[in-house]
Order: C-alpha cells, then structure tokens, then sequence
C-alpha cells in the first residue's frame, strides 16, 4: 500500500472506531488502532474538566532549535508562519528555546514574546546539550545561561530536553520548572515523573504530515472522545518544506482551524504545557471524576 493509502485506511479505521459508539471509544479497537502509529492509549478512565472548562484539552509545543546554520532561516520563516496562525486561531503556544537559537535571531524571538496571543516561553537549554552526556552541574548552567538570554519577566516553568533525551529530573525540578515533554507519544492524562509533570506528545509534525490533516483530525477527535490531552509539537524548520505556503494550507491550517472549532464547541481547552503542568499539580487529577 502507498502511504497516502495506509493513511487514508488508518484515518477510516480510527473514524469507525470513533462511530462505533461510547465515550471513551472501545478500548480494545483504538488501542490495536494506535498500536499500528506507535501511539500508546491511557485515556483517563473518569470525567476530567481541564481549566476553561472542557471535557479534553490540547497544546502545541515547538523547540526552537536552529542547530545547525542551515536551519536558522527556515526556523525564521517556520516561526512567522506559525504565528500567523496562533493569532488568527487565537491559538496559545507553547515555545521550547534554545538560548544560542534566541541569541543568532532575536526579531523572531520578539515576535513571539511580543504576540498579542499567549505564548510560553520555556527552555531547551542553551547550546542544545544532551542532557543525558552531561552532569547535573553543566545542565543547571545550560538552563541558567539560556534564562539569561530569555530576558523574561519570570522563571520559564517548562522544560523540554533536547532530542528528548532525560536526565537529572531533580536538577530540572529545582530550577523551578514544573511540566516536560517525554518522547513516548501517548494519548491519556499528563503524569508525573520524579517530580515533574509529562505532557506525553501525540503527533510530531514534519514532511511525513504532508497528506495527513485528515488523520491528524480523527486522532484529535479520539483524545477529545476519550477526555485525553492532544499534544501536537514540531519544529519552525520542520514545517516549511516544500515551501512554507504548501506546509502551511496542506497541514497547518486544517489542523488550527479544526482545534479551533473544537474548542469554539465546548469540547477542548486550548492551553499551554505549563498551564497544564499547573493545573495537575494543582490537583486536577484529584478533582476529576
Ligand atoms: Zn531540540
């Protein structure tokens, strides 16, 4: 099967799966289902109520990472695009920086800081170190040099690793932040990790997506119908190719226009990570139900 048709057959599999009736879905058909994208299924099991008040919640997390100097201008024109879209949306966002990336384009940064729709601003390190090669010591100065850059007005409360790859949990949580990405993409309830909140990702958006809008949808509707968190994330650089305006109109666009009309329906909280983080740490897991 080409690919265009595989997912034309997984996003009328999940379709069905989602008519079949029930919220959530039958657990046994999504989970076969997600098995077959590499996603894993722990939908929360109870009624959640996400701040703003809807049934599931959703957040959009982007590493700004130009790391190496190809990638600084497509990260440019990735990170217009995109917040071109967050305003017409009026969708927030949730930005991973890399303190060096900020420092080499700084007007990108100040568009995002200086958008009249809310975007978080958290850390991916200054140099993008992995944090796994390096000890707790060297990792605590990468966070700190990169909140120097920041320039914010308070401490950034979420952290993303680069590459994903975790390490020093503790070193993490003492710099004050409170909710990161891990890499295992899950659809469920956020949970925590030796003291920090995992907002697990969902999809990863690239050229892979290009054709996918439709299933992307139907994955969304799935969290929203088993009361999950849909967490989209991506790279400025990862989603201008062939050309941002193809991206953009083939991928982006639908996939912002349909969270939009979920969340003007009732059915989804557009947040960010930290809000979310916040918001389980406040007890919204306690809550629910
Ligand atoms: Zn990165």
């Amino acid at each position: 099967m080409s690919l265009g048709a595989k997912r034309f057959a997984k996003s009328v599999a999940v379709g069905a799966a989602l008519a079949a009736g029930g919220t959530p879905p039958p657990e046994s058909i999504t989970r076969t289902l997600l098995r077959m994208m590499k996603i894993g299924y722990e939908p929360p099991g109870v009624k959640v109520v996400y701040p703003g008040g809807a049934p599931s919640a959703a957040c959009i997390s982007i590493d700004f990472d130009a790391t190496i100097p190809e990638r600084l201008v497509p990260n440019g024109t990735g990170t217009s695009a995109v917040l071109a879209l967050s305003e017409r949306y009026r969708i927030p966002l949730t930005w991973a920086m890399c303190g060096r990336t900020v420092e080499e384009d700084w007007p990108s940064y100040r568009r995002i800081v200086d958008s009249p729709v809310r975007q978080e601003v958290g850390v991916h390190t200054y140099s993008h170190v992995d944090a796994t090669k390096v000890t707790p010591e060297q990792l605590k100065e990468e966070v700190e040099h990169c909140i120097s850059v920041l320039k914010l007005p308070e401490r950034p409360k979420t952290f993303v690793f680069p590459w994903n790859r975790v390490a020093h949990f503790k070193t993490i949580e003492e710099c004050g932040f409170v909710a990161y990405r891990d890499k295992s993409r899950v659809i469920g309830l956020p949970k925590k990790v030796q003291g920090l909140w995992n907002i697990p990702p969902v999809w990863y958006l690239d050229r892979n997506s290009l054709g996918a809008a439709r299933l992307i949808g139907k994955v969304m509707d799935l969290c929203i119908a088993s009361g999950s968190v849909f967490h989209l994330w991506f790279h400025p650089w990862s989603v201008v190719e062939p050309t941002p305006e193809e991206f953009t109109t083939e991928v982006l666009e639908p996939v912002f226009a349909g969270m939009a009309d979920a969340r003007d329906k009732g059915r989804l909280s557009i947040l960010t990570m930290g809000e979310i983080g916040g918001a389980m740490e406040d007890g919204l897991g306690r809550r629910s139900g």
